[in-house]
């Protein structure tokens, strides 16, 4: 095998086999490898069991403004079409209803002036009374009784939308384009980069945990809560750390829902509130979640104490980002946010106060229907600025301008993949002396 590469992309979850993808059909750059260090791709966040499985566009995620919202539905469109176009329907990109749901007078206000602002923003969104909630998601309003809940009930949202994304079956999909596209693009598995240095030509040296090698022009790291220990391993992202919120799902047997349906969720908080849905990829299962826990690992293992993270000592061991984080932590709001969901991950007393969260969405809900999803959920590697002194509210990019760049994608990165991929092929490009043919790009994801 040739060890030298034009572009190494690092990580194969979905934003690496987005961007191997969008270089492989849309550049005239010849050699580009995928890294991976598992013996398969997508499964870490991007897998099925990890995500909420949503295409955040912005139209029912409370916590996002309608700059961020614009924004993110940019990206959630590219993924829309490439899904639509490559005919995945209902097997990565499923269509079904979605809600922002208010309960009670003061998130119902919330939602009826949001839904006012945001229907600018979402051609069609259409605002719903607790009636007609009823109608067409009925569990929300049912008591176990049978009778109405007694709060106030609005949403805001899509009676049908392609709003449900299956990231996992979309990577295989890019991979495979990517290499019908161009018969020289390569995928090394089990391949775990431990090491990145600069060559005396300028090009880069990649050292993998069992000792194979290969050498690039650029390199992209797409390696999800990873990439920071990379970046930072090779000299870069100094100023950020990293908290790692792992997020947990509860099931409910049946289809109690017929769509998504999101609470309101409180704007200190840089995630979509708990919400519930049918899971796309476990037939005639309600999922619940994610909770949101702070711990000190990259990502999740079966085992309690399995893949906790020594690098996280190096990166957040420092006096601003501990600063920030016992900021946050001041905010009662945010602490008895913290302490709950700590609480949700403990064995019988978990579920008996997720429940009363839960029930928020579905009042009749019974303890004995719901269980905790073992092996589902993931971390989001959440960034903390430390020159800014604050936690950001979404996804982080290191550009270095010397062929290095690094990505750092907490929710909702999935849904940003081509967003990130386009931004990066433009980078590559110009930085590979090489064309990106952007107009197609756009006429086949934007238009
Ligand atoms: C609970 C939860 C719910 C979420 N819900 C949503 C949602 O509904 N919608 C949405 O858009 N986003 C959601 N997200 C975020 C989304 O899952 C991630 O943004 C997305 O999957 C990130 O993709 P990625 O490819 O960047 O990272 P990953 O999928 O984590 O992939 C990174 C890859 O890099 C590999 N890797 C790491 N280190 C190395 C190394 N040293 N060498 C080689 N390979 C390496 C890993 O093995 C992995 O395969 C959610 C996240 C969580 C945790």
């Amino acid at each position: 095998m040739d060890n030298n590469f034009d572009v190494a992309i690092i990580g194969g979850g979905v934003s690496g086999c987005a961007a191997f993808w969008t270089i492989s059909e849309y550049t005239n750059i010849d050699k580009v490898v995928l890294l991976e260090k598992c013996d398969k791709l997508a499964t870490i966040s991007s897998s099925s069991k990890a995500n909420s499985q949503t295409i955040h566009d912005g139209s029912i995620e409370t916590n996002y403004t309608s700059q961020k919202a614009s924004k993110v539905k940019v990206a959630a469109d590219k993924v829309k079409h490439y899904a639509l176009a490559k005919g995945l329907q209902n097997k990565a990109i499923f269509k079904m209803q979605k809600l922002a749901i208010g309960i009670g007078d003061e998130e119902c206000e919330f939602i009826k002036h949001r839904h006012e602002e945001f229907k600018e923003i979402f051609q069609g969104l259409e605002f719903f009374t607790k009636d007609e909630v009823k109608k067409i998601e009925p569990k929300v309003i049912e008591n176990p009784d049978g009778n109405d809940r007694s709060e106030n009930v609005v949403a805001s949202g899509f009676k049908e939308s392609w709003c449900a994304m299956n990231f996992e079956i979309l990577s295989e999909s890019f991979v495979k384009e990517a290499q019908k596209a161009n018969k020289q693009s390569e995928i090394l598995l089990n391949f775990k980069v431990l090491n990145i240095k600069q060559n005396a030509d300028g090009t880069y040296n990649i050292k993998a945990k069992d000792k194979r090698e290969i050498n690039a022009k650029f390199i992209l790291v797409n390696a999800g809560s990873h990439s920071l220990t990379l970046a930072q391993n090779a000299g870069y992202g100094k100023d950020i750390a990293c908290l790692p919120m792992a997020g947990s799902f509860y099931f409910v047997p049946g289809n109690l829902l017929k769509g998504k349906v999101y609470t309101v969720q409180n704007p200190k908080l840089p995630f979509a509130a708990l919400h519930g849905d049918p899971d796309i990829a476990i037939n005639g299962v309600t999922r619940l979640g994610p909770t949101a826990i702070v711990i000190p690992k990259l990502e999740r293992s079966k085992y309690l104490f399995g893949n906790v993270n020594s690098e996280l000592v190096k990166i957040d061991f420092k006096v601003d980002a501990l600063k920030v984080a016992l900021d946050l932590l001041k905010d009662s709001e945010i602490r008895n946010y913290a302490l709950k969901n700590v609480m949700f991950e403990l064995p019988w007393i978990g579920k008996k106060l997720f429940i009363k969260d839960a029930r928020k969405i579905i009042p009749s809900l019974k303890l004995s229907e719901l269980t905790y999803a073992k092996g589902f959920g993931e971390v989001r590697p959440q960034v903390i600025d430390m020159t800014a002194k604050k936690l950001e509210l979404g996804e982080k990019k290191i550009i270095t301008e010397k062929g290095l760049t690094f990505n750092m994608t907490p929710s909702p990165g999935a849904t940003s993949c081509l967003g990130n991929a386009k931004t990066d092929t433009i980078e590559i490009a110009k930085y590979l002396n090489k064309s990106f043919d952007i107009e197609r790009f756009q006429k086949d994801l934007e238009q």
